[in-house]
């Protein structure tokens, strides 16, 4: 057995991701929350990603409401128009 790389990379980093955007299933949501307290990769990891999840999930809401009273007028307008 050879270590040949330096340069280790966590096997579960590539889900940080995932576990950041609540899209992991909840037995890896699970051992995600039970590996990232031990791993200091994923914690890094998570915190940027959190930072811009946050600001996702913030933008998400404040912009494109359910209904588009903008559209809906328009739609009225263009079915509305005499011919
Ligand atoms: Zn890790």
């Amino acid at each position: 057995m050879s270590a040949s790389s330096d340069n280790q990379r966590c096997v579960r980093r590539d889900l940080v991701a995932s576990y950041a955007l609540a899209a992991l299933g909840h037995s890896e949501a699970e051992s995600m929350k039970a590996h990232l307290p031990t791993c200091t990769e994923c914690q890094q990891e998570y915190r940027a990603l959190s930072a811009v999840t946050n600001t996702l999930f913030a933008w998400r809401g404040q912009s494109l409401p359910q209904s588009n009273p903008i559209w809906n007028q328009l739609v009225e307008r263009i079915s509305n128009q005499p011919d």
